[in-house]
């Protein structure tokens, strides 16, 4: 599609690509991208504006490239919030921040392997990354209900032993979780010819399952992947984090550049973490409206399949019978995903009017059966 000039050496693998990234339109109910809906109350704004006040003069000196403080309050965080025990062994030895969780996951294909794989579909990203290190990428299909084959999966690993396995729990776009068994048993097949399993828990905050953090004493070949973009309402401000054994985080440091992440927005992550009890408030209400929109459109005729995150993937007879359902509800207001997969449409969870009008739009573009 893109015509490339003969002058430049763009290489070969990337010449078809285009960029990443879902349509960023304007709209009156914006569902397309899995934030949370909810703005920074005031009190936050001015903790974190006084964070960032704080580093303005000293913007002449490069950060803290280790990034002492917001790595104690990640800790501290998970030990609070994610795991919820103090005793926990998890230190600042054990985090490392980047810019979102896309850089922690591109610092990992750097690092490690040369072949990576993950199940189809889940998040792209997995695979794009991959490919543009130039290193290869293979799919293991999940089941018709998106639940992933454990014996189709074991056999892959045996035969091809990736040297990272990508695992999104809740899955990106089908909202599907895994259990801390089930990841368990794809760590230790992938521990047997020394492979890495990234468990990309974005949405962690939304499941009810526990966080594979909690495994990392039993299985060292495991990397968490953790973002402050979802359940956090932090998406603009670009901070995620990885949690592995030291030995995976100090080798993620020699791929990453130097003084990465930004005084501002250490600062600005510090503050927020120490809010996080009111940046996360909003997630009980986004539960609670995730099952009422999962009833809206079941009662609309539609199949949905259950989410544990702040997203439903939807879709059926009368979902594929309404021709162009996505650009009509854009038409009206309404943007939506559309990920790719045949006969499905994806929906972030929004506020209460957002999602009341997402229902409404979506119930006069449906056929009258
Ligand atoms: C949204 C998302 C991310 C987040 O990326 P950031 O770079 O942290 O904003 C990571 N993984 C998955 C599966 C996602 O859906």
């Amino acid at each position: 599609m893109n015509q490339w000039p003969e002058w430049l050496p763009l290489k070969e693998s990337l010449r078809q690509r285009t960029p990443y990234g879902a349509p960023q339109l304007e709209a009156e109910a914006r569902l397309n991208t899995n934030e949370n809906p909810y703005p920074l109350p005031a009190s936050v704004v001015s903790a974190i504006e006084s964070s960032i006040g704080a580093q303005l003069a000293g913007l002449n000196r490069y950060p803290d490239r280790d990034a002492k403080v917001l790595r104690q309050h990640l800790v501290h965080y998970i030990k609070k919030h994610v795991i919820k025990d103090d005793a926990l062994s998890i230190t600042s030895k054990n985090v490392w921040p980047a810019n979102g969780s896309n850089e922690v996951l591109q610092s990992i294909l750097l690092a490690f392997g040369e072949k990576a794989a993950g199940f189809s579909p889940s998040y792209s990203m997995h695979r794009i990354l991959t490919e543009s290190v130039g290193k290869s990428f293979k799919s293991v299909p999940l089941k018709a209900d998106f639940s992933p084959d454990f014996e189709m999966l074991k056999g892959f690993l045996s035969a091809r032993k990736p040297e990272i396995f990508f695992v999104t729990t809740p899955n990106n776009p089908t909202g599907r979780s895994l259990n801390s068994s089930e990841i368990a048993s794809i760590a230790e097949a992938m521990a047997v010819h020394r492979g890495l399993l990234v468990v990309d828990e974005a949405y962690g905050e939304f499941s009810d399952e526990q966080s594979a953090i909690a495994l990392l004493d039993r299985y060292p070949n495991l990397i968490v992947v953790r973002t402050l973009s979802k359940a956090f309402a932090f998406a603009g401000a670009r901070l995620g984090y990885a949690v592995a054994r030291p030995e995976a985080i100090d080798a993620l440091q020699l791929v990453r550049l130097p003084y990465h992440l930004s005084a501002l927005t250490q600062a600005a992550g510090i503050a927020a973490i120490e809010n996080a009890d009111i940046l996360l408030s909003g997630v009980s209400q986004l539960k609670a409206s995730r099952e009422m929109v999962a009833e809206g459109l079941r009662a609309l005729g539609l199949t949905v399949i259950p989410s544990d995150a702040n997203f439903i993937l939807f879709g059926g007879e009368a979902l594929v019978a309404a021709k162009n359902l996505w650009q009509r509800l854009l038409d009206r207001g309404v943007l939506i995903r559309d990920v790719g997969i045949e006969g499905y449409l994806r929906v972030t969870i929004g506020t209460e009017a957002e999602n009341k009008k997402f229902l409404e739009t979506l119930s006069e573009l449906l056929p009258r059966s």
